[in-house]
């Protein structure tokens, strides 16, 4: 499998949320998940190390890394 390019990854999502911790990105255009290729709803960048992620929804993610930073790709069913 490729590396995630994180940089070209966002390029395409637009941005959301972004605290100390995390970082959102809505995938509004079907960009597929570098994971498991179907295409998902939110990447969440982790800034730091450890974090936690309080999620409203059930989900199902993928997890990548890329640079250090852990990349959640969510999945919503
Ligand atoms: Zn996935």
């Amino acid at each position: 499998m490729d590396e995630v390019d994180l940089d070209e990854l966002v390029s395409s999502l637009t941005p959301r949320e972004e605290n100390r911790t995390i970082k959102t990105y809505q995938n509004t255009v079907a960009v597929a998940c570098p994971a498991c290729e179907e295409p998902f709803d939110d990447l969440v960048v982790c800034k730091e190390n450890p974090t936690s992620l309080n999620l409203s929804q059930q989900l199902d993610f993928c997890v990548g890394t890329e640079d250090g930073q852990a990349l959640i790709f969510t999945h919503k069913k």
